[in-house]
């Protein structure tokens, strides 16, 4: 490598007062050997986005700024959730590194993946996807449930990294075209691939949570695929409106079929079908008129155009 980069490490944080000391000191001393072998530079930062927990985590990363000029905090205000809280973090850092690494707080991402990211950028990558090469720590229902999730997504037609959550670096250049984004619904995961510039993957194997629990139960994972479906895609719509289509050509026909029972002298039977016909068709109406409405709530949501995130403080 020729040029030291100045990099930017973004991590999200909610919550995360039991594994922030650990993941402090392990990122504080992977950046003091990239120093040492001339790979960034020294005013390189780890940044900690405190997506308003509750617990001590703001206190802690403000001691460690006190402590050592090589991290830095952003507080948001209220808790954002991840998407948002990275963001937040990006776009704050955009105009002072050469590039920003995202990654989670609980080290479930191997640091050891960045060597091999930064290597890609000297090559002249903008955009380079940290890739999980095998799902061993997680438990089956999360492996299951995730795989549902990207096959979901490519079916809606939204592009998707497969095993790629949010650990990617990213280019000045490429945040800078992030932020023509103006979206409030942003699904990081699918506009990064809409970016365009060159980029690579790079393997690494997740392990576990070093302390604290998940802050993604079910209920979160259920309405972030929910959102990264609507927020991408209007394939539901196009789905309901061809279900439309069909159901009234099968009426149509089931019309002529009852016209012609009718000419031939056999009515008055039929209460089953009738019924169930009500039900069916009542059904789907609420289904159609429920993705309409999820669309609705989009574009409700977009015109009060609502700031992401607001920062309370930035220790630089
Ligand atoms: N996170 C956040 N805001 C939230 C939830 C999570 O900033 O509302 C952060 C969290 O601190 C962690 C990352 O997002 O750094 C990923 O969360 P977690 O590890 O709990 O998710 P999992 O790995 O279990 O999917
Ligand atoms: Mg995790």
């Amino acid at each position: 490598m020729t040029n030291a980069l100045k990099l930017f490490i973004v991590i999200p944080c909610y919550n995360e007062q039991d594994a922030l000391p650990l993941t402090a000191q392990k990122l504080l001393d992977k950046m003091n050997a990239l120093i040492e072998n001339n790979t960034i530079t020294s005013d390189s930062r780890i940044v900690f986005v405190d997506d308003g927990s509750k617990d001590k985590t703001w206190s802690f990363i403000a001691a460690m700024h006190k402590a050592n000029p090589m991290f830095s905090g952003i507080r948001l205000s209220h808790n954002k959730g991840h998407q948002n809280a990275l963001l937040a973090g990006m776009m704050t850092v955009r105009n002072d590194c050469d590039a920003v690494i995202s990654m989670d707080a609980d080290l479930q991402d191997d640091i050891n993946a960045i060597d091999k990211m930064l290597a890609h950028y000297a090559d002249g990558c903008d955009i380079v996807y940290g890739v999980r090469s095998q799902r061993t720590t997680d438990t089956a229902f999360k492996k299951n449930t995730a795989n549902a999730f990207y096959k979901m997504m490519k079916l809606m037609g939204v592009e998707i990294i497969d095993n790629h959550a949010d650990y990617r670096l990213m280019s000045a250049r490429a945040l800078e075209a992030l932020a023509e984004y103006d979206e409030v619904n942003l699904f990081l995961r699918g506009i990064v691939p809409m970016l365009g510039f060159k980029t690579a993957t790079v393997e690494y194997e997740r392990g576990k949570r070093v302390a604290g629990e998940t802050k993604y139960p079910l209920q979160k994972m259920i309405s972030f695929a929910l959102e990264g479906i609507t927020s991408m895609s209007i394939k539901p719509i196009r789905l309901v409106s061809s279900l439309g289509f069909f159901i009234f050509a099968v009426s149509i026909a089931m019309l002529l079929y009852s016209l012609l029972r009718h000419f031939t002298g056999a009515t008055i039977q039929g209460w089953t079908s009738t019924v169930v016909s009500i039900w069916a068709i009542g059904g789907l109406q609420l289904l159609a008129i429920g993705v309409i409405g999820e669309y609705i709530g989009k574009i409700y949501l977009e015109t009060k155009h609502r700031p992401k995130y607001i920062i309370e403080e930035y220790l630089q």
